[in-house]
């Protein structure tokens, strides 16, 4: 039976988390991180077994396959990025280029750039193609300690399209079968140029939310509820049908301008409010007395220059806060989760108790995956990430390190 297990042992440090369990990721300090110097792990392919310092290792694991880190790396939670665009064809360079000398994310979506030029790009590429970037997309994001991703869809913008963005990500779960990859579908992430409104609403509320939702193709479904995409009406209307129908929600939140967005996520009961570039001290007590975890995306407001979203006022009302990298290909092309950190630790003004909540078990609560992941205890999935450092901390304080192969 031995065969079946793994350890980890002398790690310089392994971080367990446990407190930040117990505090559901609220109001969370160093000591809720339970730091173990000189740590260790046992675990299967499924289940964390032990976890302590080395020097405790009971004897019944002497004999099981050992991997000695010789306190040169830490142990963390596997990182969880629970805000990716993962799937999509093309490039948008030249638009970063068009905004470095001054047009606006809403200047260039009305010249037919922003989403739509993606969305061209995306349908006319071959499955093949699009499961192609998706397989190098994730193994570039792996080597920076990703152990669990929420796949969104969103560039095909109509029936065929979406679902054949879809249809990519149990390929993927059998090609990575150790990571976790969540799918959210984004139907509505912007309006289609050859449907009118209403027609891909229905498009939307009437064909593909209830396949999606009948054939479980997707665990949540997102909607991009902003000044230029869909009215908070509209996204009630989906939302609600998404929800009845049994799918998890989130939404994209007042992030260009206000709408309200934030609001609804919370009376709707959503597992996330994402960016939040815009909300008042209402909508933040809201989400601070509410189940719904505020996915904060700084590397989308660093690409864009714009302020960063208010995370030290939503942590401090002791709101559930989370980071993502947002990765896609308009707004924020980068899929280090580190990177994230790294902006979060000097223009959030987040302490490394709170980013380490943020990456781990806030962000596996952004997706549901919260009662069995998030944290290195006894029983839950055995998600780890093993970082290439003594601490945890150095993973963001070297900006933008190049993992080795
Ligand atoms: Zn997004």
């Amino acid at each position: 039976m031995d065969i079946m297990y793994k350890a980890l042992i002398h790690a310089s440090e392994l971080i367990t988390g446990a407190g930040v369990r117990k505090k559901q990721g609220r109001n969370i300090t160093e000591s809720d991180l339970n730091r173990i110097p000189d740590g260790a792990i046992v675990y299967s392919s499924k289940k964390i077994i032990w976890v302590g310092p080395t020097s405790e290792l009971p004897s019944r694991w002497g004999s099981i396959q050992k991997t000695n880190l010789h306190h040169k790396k830490s142990i963390i939670p596997g990182l969880v990025d629970c805000h990716n665009h993962l799937l999509f064809a093309g490039d948008r360079s030249e638009e970063f280029a068009a905004r470095c000398a001054g047009a606006s994310y809403q200047e260039i979506a009305k010249k037919g750039g922003g989403i739509q030029s993606t969305v061209r790009a995306t349908r006319s590429a071959s499955l093949a193609t699009l499961e192609k970037l998706a397989i190098q997309r994730l193994k570039e994001l792996e080597q920076y300690g990703t152990r669990t991703v929420e796949i969104k869809t969103g560039y095909g913008l109509s029936i065929e399209s979406e679902l054949k963005l879809l249809s990519i990500i149990p390929r993927l779960r059998k090609r990575f079968p150790h990571l976790k990859l969540t799918a959210t579908f984004l139907g509505a992430h912007a309006f289609p140029t050859d449907r009118t409104r209403a027609d891909y609403l229905q498009d939307l509320l009437e064909v593909l939310i209830p396949k999606i939702a009948k054939q479980k193709l997707a665990d949540s479904c997102d909607v991009f509820i902003d000044e230029g995409y869909f009215t908070i009406e509209e996204g009630h209307q989906l939302l609600e049908k998404a929800k009845t129908l049994g799918l998890n929600i989130k939404i994209h939140a007042d992030e260009l301008g206000y709408t309200g967005a934030t609001l609804l996520a919370v009376k709707l009961g959503a597992l996330s409010a994402d960016h939040l570039l815009k909300i008042s001290s209402v909508d933040i007590q809201a989400l601070a007395h509410s189940k719904t975890v505020a996915v904060l995306l700084p590397g989308t407001a660093f690409t864009l220059k714009t302020a960063y979203p208010p995370a030290r006022a939503l942590i401090d009302a002791g709101a559930a806060v989370a980071l993502a990298t947002d990765f896609n290909p308009g707004t924020c092309y980068c899929l280090s989760l580190p990177i994230i950190m790294s902006l979060a630790a000097l223009y959030l003004e987040m302490s490394h108790a709170e980013i380490f909540t943020a990456v781990t078990y806030n962000a596996a609560q952004a997706l549901g995956l919260h009662p069995t992941q998030g944290t290195l205890e006894v029983g839950q999935a055995a998600y780890i990430t093993v970082l290439p450092f003594q601490r945890f901390e150095e993973s963001y304080y070297r900006l933008g390190w190049s993992p080795k192969r």
